[in-house]
């Protein structure tokens, strides 16, 4: 689950950056972050999408009314440590 530390961070975040705009899909104006982060996976090659390389770490918004997901990476709302910035990722170099 994401710290209470980090989920205020991501709420301030979106919030600085306007990420606040109504709902996409059904034009609703609030949103829920939720408690935990997800995971994007990308993929090398769009001919083979089993061999999953390296994933974008994700805080993920849903509509309140639609449930329409919105996902943001974790880097842009000043979630990575510098430990983690600088990790190695699988599959790259
Ligand atoms: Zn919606």
């Amino acid at each position: 689950m994401m710290s209470d530390e980090d989920y205020n961070t991501a709420l301030k975040a979106l919030i600085e950056k306007r990420a606040s705009v109504p709902c996409s899909r059904c034009g609703f104006n609030q949103f829920e972050l939720q408690p935990a982060y997800t995971a994007i996976p990308l993929m090398p090659d769009c001919q083979a999408p089993s061999s999953y390389g390296p994933a974008i770490p994700c805080a993920v918004v849903a509509c309140k009314n639609c449930g329409n997901l919105s996902f943001h990476s974790a880097a842009h709302l000043g979630l990575l440590r510098p430990a983690d910035a600088a990790a190695p990722s699988p599959g790259t170099t």
